[in-house]
């Protein structure tokens, strides 16, 4: 599954290419609770990135971005082979945190200048032109999770 992490092969490149097209598209309609919340978040970068990135950022990611219905990995679908389900798998060459930081470096002024979370989630969501999602069925998800 070594694949999946290469920035070369045809599968990376082809996911990030129609990912890239997909980002542009949804930011420009869809009307979400987190990224339209201009709440804003002070704190070092680091305080701030934990604190989007288990419930805020993970809902997003899940509310914004969609499975296809058959495994990037093994071919198969739901019901074949045991699979439960098909899931999400964030190209594990950068963490949800990674995300979060890099968006932070764009926006981050100091621990004193509060940041609006909205416009940190859309920088975020616009980092995932960085990394490809994959649909990966739940066994191919967990040999990918835990093996690379
Ligand atoms: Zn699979």
């Amino acid at each position: 599954m070594e694949i999946l992490n290469d920035p070369s092969s045809s599968i990376y490149t082809e996911t990030l290419e129609k990912q890239i097209i997909f980002i542009n598209n949804r930011l420009n309609t869809i009307n979400n609770r987190y990224l339209n919340d201009m709440c804003g978040l002070s704190g070092t970068k680091s305080m701030i990135a934990n604190h989007l990135n288990k419930g805020p950022a993970q809902n997003l990611v899940q509310n914004f971005f969609k499975t296809n219905n058959i495994c990037s990995n093994c071919n198969c679908k739901r019901g074949e082979n045991n699979i439960r389900q098909l899931e999400r798998a964030h190209c594990n060459r950068y963490s949800r945190l990674d995300l979060l930081v890099l968006a932070l470096e764009d926006l981050y002024i100091d621990e004193n200048t509060p940041i609006p979370c909205g416009k940190i989630l859309n920088k975020f969501i616009e980092k995932h032109k960085l990394c490809p999602i994959y649909t990966l069925c739940n066994i191919c998800h967990n040999k990918y999770d835990n093996h690379t």
